[in-house]
Protein backbone atom coordinates (compact mmCIF):
# COMPACT_ATOMS: atom_id res chain seq x y z
CA UNK A 1 0.00 0.00 0.00
CA UNK A 2 1.72 3.36 -0.83
CA UNK A 3 1.81 6.57 1.43
CA UNK A 4 -1.34 8.14 -0.01
CA UNK A 5 -3.58 5.04 0.12
CA UNK A 6 -2.51 4.55 4.20
CA UNK A 7 -3.22 8.23 4.80
CA UNK A 8 -7.13 8.22 2.94
CA UNK A 9 -7.33 4.61 4.48
CA UNK A 10 -5.77 6.28 8.42
CA UNK A 11 -8.06 9.05 7.96
CA UNK A 12 -11.12 7.35 7.07
CA UNK A 13 -10.68 5.33 10.38
CA UNK A 14 -9.96 8.12 12.45
CA UNK A 15 -12.22 10.55 11.21
CA UNK A 16 -15.22 8.82 12.64
CA UNK A 17 -13.59 7.73 16.10
CA UNK A 18 -15.58 9.73 18.42
CA UNK A 19 -13.20 9.01 21.42
CA UNK A 20 -10.30 10.24 19.82
CA UNK A 21 -12.19 13.18 18.77
CA UNK A 22 -13.65 14.06 21.64
CA UNK A 23 -10.20 13.92 23.55
CA UNK A 24 -8.85 16.21 20.67
CA UNK A 25 -11.28 18.51 21.42
CA UNK A 26 -11.00 18.60 24.88
CA UNK A 27 -6.92 19.34 24.96
CA UNK A 28 -7.35 21.64 22.04
CA UNK A 29 -10.28 23.77 23.40
CA UNK A 30 -7.95 23.91 26.94
CA UNK A 31 -5.29 25.37 24.39
CA UNK A 32 -7.38 27.97 22.72
CA UNK A 33 -8.12 29.53 26.14
CA UNK A 34 -4.85 29.15 27.39
CA UNK A 35 -3.33 31.41 23.94
CA UNK A 36 -6.39 33.76 23.89
CA UNK A 37 -5.03 34.78 26.93
CA UNK A 38 -1.53 34.41 25.92
CA UNK A 39 -2.49 37.05 22.90
CA UNK A 40 -4.49 39.30 25.56
CA UNK A 41 -1.12 40.15 27.20
CA UNK A 42 0.60 41.74 23.99
CA UNK A 43 -0.32 45.23 22.92
CA UNK A 44 0.29 44.50 19.30
CA UNK A 45 0.90 41.04 18.63
CA UNK A 46 0.87 41.75 15.60
CA UNK A 47 3.91 43.86 15.26
CA UNK A 48 5.84 41.38 17.07
CA UNK A 49 4.73 38.87 14.45
CA UNK A 50 6.07 40.89 11.76
CA UNK A 51 9.43 41.58 13.64
CA UNK A 52 9.89 38.04 14.20
CA UNK A 53 9.00 37.39 10.65
CA UNK A 54 11.65 39.57 9.28
CA UNK A 55 14.46 38.40 11.35
CA UNK A 56 13.77 34.80 10.42
CA UNK A 57 13.32 36.12 6.57
CA UNK A 58 16.39 37.96 7.40
CA UNK A 59 18.67 34.89 8.60
CA UNK A 60 17.58 32.88 5.26
CA UNK A 61 19.16 36.03 3.18
CA UNK A 62 22.43 35.41 5.11
CA UNK A 63 22.24 31.87 6.16
CA UNK A 64 25.53 31.11 5.47
CA UNK A 65 27.18 33.98 7.82
CA UNK A 66 24.98 33.47 10.84
CA UNK A 67 25.62 29.39 10.63
CA UNK A 68 29.85 30.10 10.45
CA UNK A 69 29.33 33.07 13.27
CA UNK A 70 27.96 30.36 15.25
CA UNK A 71 30.20 27.62 14.41
CA UNK A 72 33.17 29.57 14.78
CA UNK A 73 31.75 31.05 18.50
CA UNK A 74 30.80 28.25 20.39
CA UNK A 75 34.14 26.08 18.93
CA UNK A 76 36.13 28.25 20.89
CA UNK A 77 34.63 27.56 24.14
CA UNK A 78 35.72 23.67 23.22
CA UNK A 79 32.37 22.46 21.76
CA UNK A 80 33.09 20.24 18.38
CA UNK A 81 30.65 20.80 15.88
CA UNK A 82 29.48 18.66 13.61
CA UNK A 83 27.44 19.23 9.96
CA UNK A 84 25.04 16.26 8.91
CA UNK A 85 24.24 16.13 5.22
CA UNK A 86 21.08 14.04 6.05
CA UNK A 87 19.91 11.32 9.03
CA UNK A 88 21.91 8.96 7.58
CA UNK A 89 25.44 11.04 8.68
CA UNK A 90 24.24 12.14 11.89
CA UNK A 91 23.17 8.49 12.81
CA UNK A 92 26.43 7.59 12.25
CA UNK A 93 27.86 10.38 14.15
CA UNK A 94 25.92 9.37 16.98
CA UNK A 95 26.85 5.85 16.57
CA UNK A 96 30.35 6.45 16.58
CA UNK A 97 30.01 8.99 19.79
CA UNK A 98 27.74 5.74 21.74
CA UNK A 99 30.40 3.32 20.94
CA UNK A 100 33.47 5.58 21.88
CA UNK A 101 31.75 6.59 24.83
CA UNK A 102 30.33 3.12 25.77
CA UNK A 103 27.18 4.47 26.51
CA UNK A 104 24.83 2.44 27.81
CA UNK A 105 22.38 5.29 29.28
CA UNK A 106 21.30 8.11 27.58
CA UNK A 107 18.85 10.83 28.71
CA UNK A 108 16.76 13.04 26.49
CA UNK A 109 15.28 15.86 26.55
CA UNK A 110 11.85 16.87 23.67
CA UNK A 111 13.21 17.43 20.46
CA UNK A 112 11.40 16.73 17.31
CA UNK A 113 15.01 16.84 15.06
CA UNK A 114 15.50 13.39 17.29
CA UNK A 115 12.91 11.97 16.34
CA UNK A 116 13.61 12.81 12.66
CA UNK A 117 16.88 10.69 12.86
CA UNK A 118 14.95 8.30 14.92
CA UNK A 119 17.61 8.65 17.60
CA UNK A 120 16.17 6.57 20.32
CA UNK A 121 16.26 3.28 17.83
CA UNK A 122 20.13 4.06 17.19
CA UNK A 123 21.11 4.27 20.74
CA UNK A 124 18.77 0.86 21.25
CA UNK A 125 20.65 -0.78 18.28
CA UNK A 126 23.58 0.17 20.12
CA UNK A 127 22.62 -1.16 23.03
CA UNK A 128 22.24 2.33 25.00
CA UNK A 129 18.84 2.58 26.63
CA UNK A 130 17.21 5.66 25.51
CA UNK A 131 15.19 7.90 27.81
CA UNK A 132 12.82 10.55 27.20
CA UNK A 133 12.15 12.88 30.17
CA UNK A 134 9.53 14.95 28.78
CA UNK A 135 6.66 13.88 30.91
CA UNK A 136 4.24 13.51 26.89
CA UNK A 137 7.16 12.34 25.25
CA UNK A 138 7.47 9.57 28.01
CA UNK A 139 3.92 8.18 28.02
CA UNK A 140 4.31 8.00 24.43
CA UNK A 141 7.97 6.21 24.64
CA UNK A 142 5.95 3.62 27.23
CA UNK A 143 3.28 3.28 24.79
CA UNK A 144 5.61 2.43 22.26
CA UNK A 145 4.82 5.34 20.19
CA UNK A 146 6.11 8.56 18.14
CA UNK A 147 4.93 12.04 19.16
CA UNK A 148 1.50 12.77 18.31
CA UNK A 149 1.99 16.35 18.00
CA UNK A 150 5.14 18.61 17.89
CA UNK A 151 4.23 20.42 20.89
CA UNK A 152 2.16 18.02 23.39
CA UNK A 153 3.34 14.92 22.11
CA UNK A 154 0.36 12.80 24.20
CA UNK A 155 -2.12 15.30 23.18
CA UNK A 156 -4.16 11.93 21.64
CA UNK A 157 -4.68 10.41 25.51
CA UNK A 158 -6.87 11.46 28.04
CA UNK A 159 -5.89 11.17 31.86
CA UNK A 160 -7.66 7.95 32.38
CA UNK A 161 -5.73 6.55 28.80
CA UNK A 162 -2.36 7.13 31.03
CA UNK A 163 -3.59 6.13 34.10
CA UNK A 164 -4.68 2.83 32.11
CA UNK A 165 -1.29 2.51 30.68
CA UNK A 166 0.68 3.20 33.80
CA UNK A 167 -0.79 0.63 35.45
CA UNK A 168 -0.37 -2.08 32.78
CA UNK A 169 3.41 -0.91 32.44
CA UNK A 170 4.29 0.01 36.48
CA UNK A 171 1.66 -1.12 38.16
CA UNK A 172 0.96 2.21 39.32
CA UNK A 173 -3.37 2.51 40.83
CA UNK A 174 -5.35 2.72 37.95
CA UNK A 175 -7.31 5.46 39.26
CA UNK A 176 -4.17 7.43 39.64
CA UNK A 177 -4.28 11.06 39.54
CA UNK A 178 -2.55 13.57 36.90
CA UNK A 179 -0.09 14.06 40.35
CA UNK A 180 0.34 11.48 41.32
CA UNK A 181 1.57 9.38 37.80
CA UNK A 182 3.22 12.76 37.71
CA UNK A 183 5.28 11.79 41.02
CA UNK A 184 5.69 8.17 39.28
CA UNK A 185 7.83 9.85 36.14
CA UNK A 186 9.84 12.31 37.93
CA UNK A 187 10.71 9.20 40.71
CA UNK A 188 12.15 7.15 38.04
CA UNK A 189 13.66 10.23 36.24
CA UNK A 190 15.81 11.53 38.72
CA UNK A 191 17.45 7.93 38.93
CA UNK A 192 18.64 8.10 35.75
CA UNK A 193 19.26 11.53 35.06
CA UNK A 194 22.31 10.50 37.38
CA UNK A 195 23.19 7.32 35.93
CA UNK A 196 23.38 8.68 32.38
CA UNK A 197 26.12 8.91 30.40
CA UNK A 198 25.13 11.10 27.85
CA UNK A 199 22.31 14.12 27.49
CA UNK A 200 20.71 14.93 24.67
CA UNK A 201 18.92 17.70 23.67
CA UNK A 202 17.66 19.78 20.88
CA UNK A 203 17.75 23.26 20.21
CA UNK A 204 14.80 25.51 19.85
CA UNK A 205 17.40 28.37 18.81
CA UNK A 206 20.58 28.37 17.71
CA UNK A 207 22.50 31.87 18.64
CA UNK A 208 25.15 33.19 16.23
CA UNK A 209 26.59 35.87 18.00
CA UNK A 210 27.43 35.00 21.18
CA UNK A 211 27.58 31.08 19.77
CA UNK A 212 24.98 29.09 21.73
CA UNK A 213 22.13 26.96 22.31
CA UNK A 214 18.85 28.13 23.44
CA UNK A 215 16.43 25.87 25.45
CA UNK A 216 13.21 26.29 26.53
CA UNK A 217 11.30 23.51 28.06
CA UNK A 218 8.34 23.76 31.04
CA UNK A 219 9.99 20.57 32.90
CA UNK A 220 13.14 21.03 33.96
CA UNK A 221 14.04 17.60 32.20
CA UNK A 222 16.55 19.58 29.65
CA UNK A 223 18.19 21.40 33.05
CA UNK A 224 18.47 17.58 34.73
CA UNK A 225 19.30 15.63 30.87
CA UNK A 226 22.33 17.96 30.99
CA UNK A 227 23.49 18.37 34.65
CA UNK A 228 24.69 15.41 35.54
CA UNK A 229 25.72 13.65 32.29
CA UNK A 230 29.39 13.96 31.36
CA UNK A 231 28.56 14.57 27.42
CA UNK A 232 25.82 16.88 26.33
CA UNK A 233 24.47 16.05 22.28
CA UNK A 234 22.56 19.00 20.87
CA UNK A 235 21.03 17.17 17.29
CA UNK A 236 19.75 20.92 15.58
CA UNK A 237 18.21 21.76 12.46
CA UNK A 238 20.29 24.21 10.60
CA UNK A 239 17.45 26.93 9.90
CA UNK A 240 16.93 27.75 14.23
CA UNK A 241 19.62 30.22 13.85
CA UNK A 242 18.93 33.38 15.00
CA UNK A 243 21.45 36.17 14.45
CA UNK A 244 21.55 37.74 18.47
CA UNK A 245 21.42 36.98 21.59
CA UNK A 246 19.50 40.04 22.41
CA UNK A 247 16.61 38.82 19.71
CA UNK A 248 15.73 36.29 22.41
CA UNK A 249 13.62 38.82 24.02
CA UNK A 250 11.39 38.68 21.14
CA UNK A 251 11.39 34.95 20.22
CA UNK A 252 10.77 33.81 24.12
CA UNK A 253 7.35 35.52 24.58
CA UNK A 254 6.16 34.98 20.95
CA UNK A 255 6.98 30.96 21.04
CA UNK A 256 5.60 30.55 24.43
CA UNK A 257 2.26 32.22 23.88
CA UNK A 258 2.00 30.45 20.32
CA UNK A 259 2.69 26.92 21.72
CA UNK A 260 0.97 26.62 25.10
CA UNK A 261 -0.16 30.58 26.00
CA UNK A 262 2.08 30.93 28.22
CA UNK A 263 3.84 34.74 29.39
CA UNK A 264 7.26 32.89 28.46
CA UNK A 265 7.97 29.07 29.15
CA UNK A 266 9.29 27.84 32.77
CA UNK A 267 12.68 27.63 32.29
CA UNK A 268 14.69 29.03 29.16
CA UNK A 269 18.48 28.24 28.81
CA UNK A 270 21.23 28.79 27.25
CA UNK A 271 23.90 26.34 26.75
CA UNK A 272 27.47 28.22 25.88
CA UNK A 273 29.77 25.05 25.91
CA UNK A 274 30.93 22.06 28.04
CA UNK A 275 32.37 23.48 31.70
CA UNK A 276 35.15 25.58 31.27
CA UNK A 277 38.02 26.00 33.82
CA UNK A 278 36.89 27.14 37.10
CA UNK A 279 33.42 26.41 36.78
CA UNK A 280 31.72 23.82 38.89
CA UNK A 281 29.28 22.56 37.20
CA UNK A 282 28.99 21.23 33.37
CA UNK A 283 29.61 18.59 31.66
CA UNK A 284 32.74 17.50 30.32
CA UNK A 285 32.47 17.80 26.95
CA UNK A 286 29.64 19.19 24.38
CA UNK A 287 28.91 18.27 20.43
CA UNK A 288 26.47 20.12 18.41
CA UNK A 289 25.21 17.83 15.30
CA UNK A 290 23.75 20.57 13.03
CA UNK A 291 20.91 18.91 10.58
CA UNK A 292 20.31 19.30 7.11
CA UNK A 293 18.03 16.35 5.86
CA UNK A 294 16.46 18.53 2.98
CA UNK A 295 16.63 21.92 4.96
CA UNK A 296 18.60 23.17 1.62
CA UNK A 297 16.64 21.47 -0.99
CA UNK A 298 13.89 23.53 0.32
CA UNK A 299 15.50 26.88 0.51
CA UNK A 300 16.62 26.63 -3.22
CA UNK A 301 12.33 26.31 -3.81
CA UNK A 302 11.39 30.08 -4.12
CA UNK A 303 7.58 29.15 -3.84
CA UNK A 304 8.21 27.30 -0.50
CA UNK A 305 12.20 28.56 1.16
CA UNK A 306 10.00 30.45 3.95
CA UNK A 307 9.10 27.36 5.66
CA UNK A 308 12.24 27.07 6.96
CA UNK A 309 11.02 30.46 9.08
CA UNK A 310 9.46 27.83 11.53
CA UNK A 311 9.81 27.82 15.01
CA UNK A 312 8.03 24.99 15.91
CA UNK A 313 4.93 26.44 17.68
CA UNK A 314 2.45 24.15 17.08
CA UNK A 315 -0.22 26.60 16.94
CA UNK A 316 -0.88 25.60 12.78
CA UNK A 317 -1.86 21.83 14.09
CA UNK A 318 -4.06 23.10 16.97
CA UNK A 319 -5.43 25.89 14.00
CA UNK A 320 -5.99 22.99 11.46
CA UNK A 321 -9.67 21.53 10.78
CA UNK A 322 -7.91 18.22 9.22
CA UNK A 323 -5.28 17.72 11.57
CA UNK A 324 -8.32 18.28 14.51
CA UNK A 325 -9.90 15.58 12.30
CA UNK A 326 -7.33 13.04 11.19
CA UNK A 327 -5.23 13.97 14.61
CA UNK A 328 -1.44 13.34 14.30
CA UNK A 329 -0.40 9.75 13.51
CA UNK A 330 -2.57 9.97 9.95
CA UNK A 331 0.31 12.17 8.55
CA UNK A 332 2.91 9.28 9.25
CA UNK A 333 5.36 11.92 9.43
CA UNK A 334 8.11 13.54 12.42
CA UNK A 335 6.22 17.06 11.85
CA UNK A 336 2.43 16.72 11.15
CA UNK A 337 -0.50 19.24 10.21
CA UNK A 338 -0.26 22.19 7.97
CA UNK A 339 3.48 22.92 8.34
CA UNK A 340 4.16 19.09 7.80
CA UNK A 341 2.22 18.67 5.24
CA UNK A 342 4.39 21.63 3.97
CA UNK A 343 7.89 20.63 4.95
CA UNK A 344 7.70 16.67 4.65
CA UNK A 345 7.57 16.31 0.82
CA UNK A 346 11.32 18.49 0.67
CA UNK A 347 12.71 16.30 3.81
CA UNK A 348 11.08 13.05 2.48
CA UNK A 349 10.42 13.52 -1.54
CA UNK A 350 7.39 14.49 -3.03
CA UNK A 351 6.94 10.46 -4.68
CA UNK A 352 5.73 9.27 -1.20
CA UNK A 353 4.25 12.49 0.53
CA UNK A 354 3.14 14.79 -1.78
CA UNK A 355 -0.72 13.64 -1.17
CA UNK A 356 -0.07 16.19 2.12
CA UNK A 357 -0.21 18.74 0.26
CA UNK A 358 -4.34 17.67 -0.59
CA UNK A 359 -4.79 17.20 2.86
CA UNK A 360 -5.73 20.79 3.29
CA UNK A 361 -9.18 22.43 2.95
CA UNK A 362 -6.90 25.65 2.30
CA UNK A 363 -9.10 28.10 5.17
CA UNK A 364 -5.49 30.20 6.31
CA UNK A 365 -6.36 29.69 9.57
CA UNK A 366 -3.03 28.08 10.14
CA UNK A 367 -1.53 31.35 7.89
CA UNK A 368 -3.87 33.34 10.44
CA UNK A 369 -1.90 32.08 13.62
CA UNK A 370 1.85 31.66 12.63
CA UNK A 371 4.24 33.69 14.65
CA UNK A 372 6.12 33.65 11.24
CA UNK A 373 4.06 34.25 8.97
CA UNK A 374 4.51 31.86 6.77
CA UNK A 375 2.17 31.38 3.74
CA UNK A 376 1.84 27.52 4.52
CA UNK A 377 -1.72 27.71 2.38
CA UNK A 378 0.37 29.53 -0.50
CA UNK A 379 3.26 26.89 -0.26
CA UNK A 380 0.81 23.93 -0.59
CA UNK A 381 -1.02 24.86 -3.44
CA UNK A 382 2.72 25.65 -4.87
CA UNK A 383 3.46 21.55 -4.30
CA UNK A 384 0.07 20.71 -5.52
CA UNK A 385 1.22 22.14 -8.80
CA UNK A 386 4.87 20.81 -8.62
CA UNK A 387 2.92 17.47 -7.78
CA UNK A 388 0.73 17.50 -11.35
CA UNK A 389 4.19 18.78 -12.71
CA UNK A 390 6.16 16.07 -11.92
CA UNK A 391 3.28 13.44 -12.42
CA UNK A 392 2.69 12.39 -9.06
CA UNK A 393 -0.88 12.46 -9.24
CA UNK A 394 -2.99 9.23 -10.45
CA UNK A 395 -3.78 8.63 -13.74
CA UNK A 396 -7.00 8.81 -13.30
CA UNK A 397 -7.63 12.74 -11.97
CA UNK A 398 -5.07 13.52 -15.04
CA UNK A 399 -7.98 12.32 -17.62
CA UNK A 400 -10.51 13.26 -15.82
CA UNK A 401 -8.78 17.05 -15.15
CA UNK A 402 -8.17 16.97 -18.96
CA UNK A 403 -11.71 15.95 -19.89
CA UNK A 404 -12.84 18.69 -17.15
CA UNK A 405 -10.65 21.32 -18.97
CA UNK A 406 -11.82 20.35 -22.49
CA UNK A 407 -15.90 21.10 -21.33
CA UNK A 408 -15.15 23.81 -19.02
CA UNK A 409 -12.42 26.23 -21.25
CA UNK A 410 -15.47 26.82 -23.72
CA UNK A 411 -18.98 28.06 -23.12
CA UNK A 412 -20.21 25.58 -26.02
CA UNK A 413 -18.39 22.96 -23.93
CA UNK A 414 -20.85 23.24 -21.21
CA UNK A 415 -23.60 23.41 -23.38
CA UNK A 416 -23.20 20.84 -25.66
CA UNK A 417 -22.49 17.77 -22.97
CA UNK A 418 -25.72 16.94 -21.39
CA UNK A 419 -26.47 17.28 -17.71
CA UNK A 420 -26.95 13.89 -16.61
CA UNK A 421 -24.04 13.15 -18.46
CA UNK A 422 -21.64 15.59 -16.34
CA UNK A 423 -23.27 14.35 -13.16
CA UNK A 424 -22.42 10.55 -14.49
CA UNK A 425 -18.68 12.04 -14.62
CA UNK A 426 -18.41 13.63 -11.39
CA UNK A 427 -20.12 10.52 -9.64
CA UNK A 428 -16.95 8.47 -9.49
CA UNK A 429 -15.87 10.87 -7.10
CA UNK A 430 -18.24 9.94 -4.09
CA UNK A 431 -16.34 7.03 -4.00
CA UNK A 432 -12.89 7.99 -5.09
CA UNK A 433 -11.11 11.16 -3.64
CA UNK A 434 -13.49 12.83 -1.71
CA UNK A 435 -15.04 9.86 -0.40
CA UNK A 436 -18.94 8.39 -0.17
CA UNK A 437 -19.78 10.29 3.01
CA UNK A 438 -19.76 13.43 1.01
CA UNK A 439 -22.00 13.92 -1.93
CA UNK A 440 -20.70 16.02 -5.44
CA UNK A 441 -22.85 18.94 -5.95
CA UNK A 442 -24.88 18.25 -8.76
CA UNK A 443 -24.99 19.78 -12.30
CA UNK A 444 -28.03 21.88 -12.99
CA UNK A 445 -30.87 20.75 -15.92
CA UNK A 446 -29.63 23.37 -17.86
CA UNK A 447 -26.37 25.29 -18.08
CA UNK A 448 -26.07 29.17 -16.97
CA UNK A 449 -25.91 30.51 -20.33
CA UNK A 450 -29.10 28.09 -21.84
CA UNK A 451 -31.14 30.13 -18.80
CA UNK A 452 -29.49 33.52 -19.38
CA UNK A 453 -30.45 32.88 -22.92
CA UNK A 454 -34.27 31.20 -22.11
CA UNK A 455 -34.54 34.61 -19.82
CA UNK A 456 -33.50 36.93 -21.94
CA UNK A 457 -35.10 35.61 -24.81
CA UNK A 458 -38.63 36.18 -23.17
S1 LIG B 1 4.41 27.02 10.67
FE1 LIG B 1 4.10 28.76 12.03
S2 LIG B 1 2.33 28.13 13.29
FE2 LIG B 1 3.13 26.25 12.34
S3 LIG B 1 4.55 25.41 13.85
FE3 LIG B 1 5.76 26.70 12.45
S4 LIG B 1 5.84 28.71 13.43
FE4 LIG B 1 4.20 27.57 14.42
Amino acid sequence: MSQAQKFTQDADNIAFDLKHRNTIKFNISRYDTAVSKGMARYNNVEAAKIQAANIKREVLQNWDKYLIQFEEKISSRGVKVLWAKDAHEATNFIETILKEKDAKLLVKSKSMTTEEIELNETAERMGCESVETDLGEFIVQVAGEKPYHIVTPAMHKSKGDIAKLFNEKFNTPIDSTPEEMTEYVRQVLRKKYTQAQVGVTGANFLIADIGAISVTENEGNGLMSTAFPKLHIVIAGIEKIIPKMSQLGLFYPLLAAHGTGQQITAYNTVFTGPRQVNEVDGPDEMIVILLDNGRTTLFEDNEAYEALACIRCGACLNACPVYKTIGGYTYDTTYSGPIGSVLTPFLRGFKDFSHLSFASSLCGKCVEVCPVKIPLTDILLANRRKTVEQNLRPKAEKMLMQGFKLMSSKRIGFDIVPSLLKNIGTYPFNYFGWGPKRSMPKFAKKSFSEQYKKINSK
